[in-house]
């Protein structure tokens, strides 16, 4: 009843073209999909256009972790002081997030994990919530690139917080500088998004990370970009892969 009545708020036009996505989507078959690589290599630039064509949902746990900060939740504050010294935020209260997300509707043709798994404990208990519903990870990215190569992608990086846009000062800039391209507000730099703190991360990457690209390479299910090239050319490797 609550839901009904909620949709009668919805304009004309928002509530059209959500119609118009579902019945694209409806053919499309499902996909469990995730990016997997270091900081900065374009995970959040490609999962919109993969979701767009795929139909998928997009979970983020870096983006998710970030609104539970910004409006201080218990999870938020939690997570807080290990996000801001670059480390991973706890195995239970991720795994937790994304327990809870892969529920929603429109992850049920399946979904982009951006950012997650990122140890092999989360590897290990997302492939246990995926078996109780009968499903399975179909594919890994796994996104490649020279960690010298990364903090300049990562020091000139801006993004929208709402929508978790990415922009890039020299590689992606903004049409209007400081402003997202879609909703006309400001973009923000990341507190976490400099030199110093993206060592810790590259740390944590190479340590706690990659052990999770090996386990999925045993699976046969990973697939490697070469996303040191251009983001167009990315793309068309996604694509290829996942067709
Ligand atoms: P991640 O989500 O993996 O941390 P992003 O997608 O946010 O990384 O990309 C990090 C920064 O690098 C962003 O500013 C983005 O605009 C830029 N970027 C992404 N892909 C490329 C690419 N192929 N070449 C150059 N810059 C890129
Ligand atoms: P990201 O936006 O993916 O760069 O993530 C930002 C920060 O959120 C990381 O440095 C971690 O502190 C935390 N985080 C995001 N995803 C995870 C995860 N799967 N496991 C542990 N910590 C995470």
């Amino acid at each position: 009843m609550a839901a009904a009545a909620q949709l009668e708020d919805v304009p004309n036009e928002s509530l059209f073209s959500e119609l118009l996505r579902r019945m694209k989507c409806a053919p499309k078959p499902e996909k469990r999909i995730i990016l997997v690589g270091p900081p900065g290599c374009g995970k959040g630039t490609q999962s919109p256009i993969i979701k767009e064509d795929f139909c998928l949902c997009h979970l983020a746990t870096g983006d998710m972790l970030r609104a539970a900060v910004a409006k201080q939740t218990p999870l938020g504050l939690q997570a807080k002081a290990a996000m801001d010294k670059g480390e991973l935020v706890t195995d239970d209260l991720v795994v937790g997030i994304i327990d809870e997300a892969l529920k929603r509707p429109s992850c049920s043709k399946g979904f982009i994990l951006d950012g997650f798994p990122r140890t092999v404990v989360q590897a290990e208990k997302l492939d246990a919530m995926l078996e109780t519903q009968g499903h399975k990870v179909d594919k890994v990215l796994n996104f490649n690139v020279e960690d010298s190569v990364l903090e300049e992608r990562i020091t000139g990086r801006w993004i929208h917080p709402g929508s978790g846009r990415s922009y890039h000062s020299k590689f992606a800039p903004p049409k209007v500088s400081g402003i997202d391209d879609v909703s006309g507000e400001p973009l923000i730099q990341r507190k976490d998004d400099t030199a110093e703190v993206l060592k810790s991360r590259l740390d944590a990457f190479h340590k706690q990370t990659t052990p999770v690209i090996a386990y999925y390479s045993q699976k046969g299910i990973v697939v490697d970009l070469q996303a040191e090239k251009p983001a167009k050319d990315v793309t068309s490797q996604i694509e290829k892969a996942l067709s």
